[in-house]
């Protein structure tokens, strides 16, 4: 052992040593007797020695005082444009209030603003918060018996007793979507048919784009517009017109435009056969085993994409890595969708040519 090493082990205890171990303060000795050597080497800088054998801290960089050249470091994630509790996406209510502050009517919008945020804040916290075993409607238009008495109609601001028929639709208030309610009558009072200007509108149920002069019918909840395909919005105001009873399509605010053709197949879309959930009877077969169902997976057989097959019976899909079983619901089945009936009641929207169903 180095001359140094021995030396070392004789020297008195440090106060600094003391409560450490044998072992610690054995160690301590040999550092500070190699430190020793390495400095007569001239091979260690003296400030350096008392640092070894000890945590280094790292020490935040400070910041240059009056440094001219001085820049904060740069991001590297990025960073979102959009202010805090503005809506992800954009509703017509807001580009509307943007156009008329560019138009200088700036006061006048802010008055409005303030008292309809006012309102729209009572209103979000009346209306009723999606459960969490609640799917989000895959309709984009919901007509139902009102759960509770607390929800009111968003046209007529009256309030929608408990069982009485109510027509949902999803609207942004206050920042986030909520579902609208309003009274069937109301409801079809804020329809209208409209004619595509850009090209780059979409129908709300199906995301289809609209061509250029594209007939197609607006539904309006509170401050938000949705524009549909005709033949879709037909079929989705089924359930809108049974509960009515009695309604005109040519009532419908700017159904002039239509022409005589797409206004009697829309009549005719309306009036057909409503989809209800109540007179669905499931038909009681078993359900098929996991290895059956996958069997069948293979042919994946669906009803034929651009007609409507009406087709009925079990079908399975995929969701979330699960299999899930359900009922056709014939009566609802359009060209490019097919619905099917939950164990739990709810409806599954299956797309035609989806990889992830297929008819049992
Ligand atoms: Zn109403």
């Amino acid at each position: 052992k180095p001359r140094h090493f021995r030396e070392a082990r004789t020297e008195p205890m440090s106060e600094y040593m003391v409560g450490l171990s044998e072992y610690e303060v054995a160690r301590k000795r040999t550092i500070e007797a190699n430190e020793a050597k390495l400095f007569e080497l001239g091979l260690l800088r003296a400030g350096r020695a008392s640092q070894l054998g000890t945590k280094k801290v790292k020490k935040a960089k400070a910041r240059p005082v009056g440094d001219p050249d001085y820049m904060p470091e740069k991001r590297t994630t990025r960073v979102s444009g959009l202010k805090r509790g503005r809506p992800a996406v954009v509703d017509e209510s807001t580009q509307r209030s943007r156009e008329e502050r560019n138009r200088g009517e700036r006061a006048a919008a802010h008055a409005e603003r303030v008292a309809s945020v006012a309102e729209e804040r009572v209103a979000a916290l009346d209306a009723p918060k999606p459960a969490d075993d609640e799917p989000t409607p895959t309709r984009c238009i919901i007509v139902e018996g009102a759960k509770t008495g607390r929800s009111k109609c968003r046209r007529c601001m009256e309030a929608i007793s408990a069982g009485e028929t109510r027509v949902g639709m999803e609207s942004w208030m206050v920042g986030r979507q909520v579902l609208v309610w309003q009274h069937p009558k109301c409801f079809w009072q804020g329809l209208a048919f409209t004619e595509e200007g850009s090209g780059r509108g979409r129908c709300k149920q199906t995301k289809e784009v609209f061509a250029v002069g594209e007939h197609r019918l607006s539904a309006s909840a509170h401050t938000t517009s949705a524009n549909f395909k005709l033949n879709v919005a037909a079929e989705l105001l089924r359930p809108v017109a049974s509960a009515l009873g009695t309604c005109t399509v040519s009532a419908i605010s700017g159904a002039g435009v239509l022409s005589a053709a797409e206004l009697k197949a829309f009549e005719a879309g309306v009036a057909s056969p409503a989809p209800d959930a109540q007179a669905v009877v499931p038909e009681v077969t078993p359900t098929p085993t996991a290895s059956e169902a996958l069997e069948l997976e293979r042919d994946r057989k669906q009803p034929a994409e651009g007609v409507v097959a009406r087709a009925s019976g079990r079908v399975a899909w995929r969701w979330a890595g699960a299999l899930c079983y359900g009922h056709l619901l014939p009566k609802s089945e359009t060209a490019t969708h097919c619905y099917a009936r939950t164990a739990k009641g709810n409806t599954k929207t299956l797309t035609k040519g989806g990889v992830y169903w297929w008819m049992l």
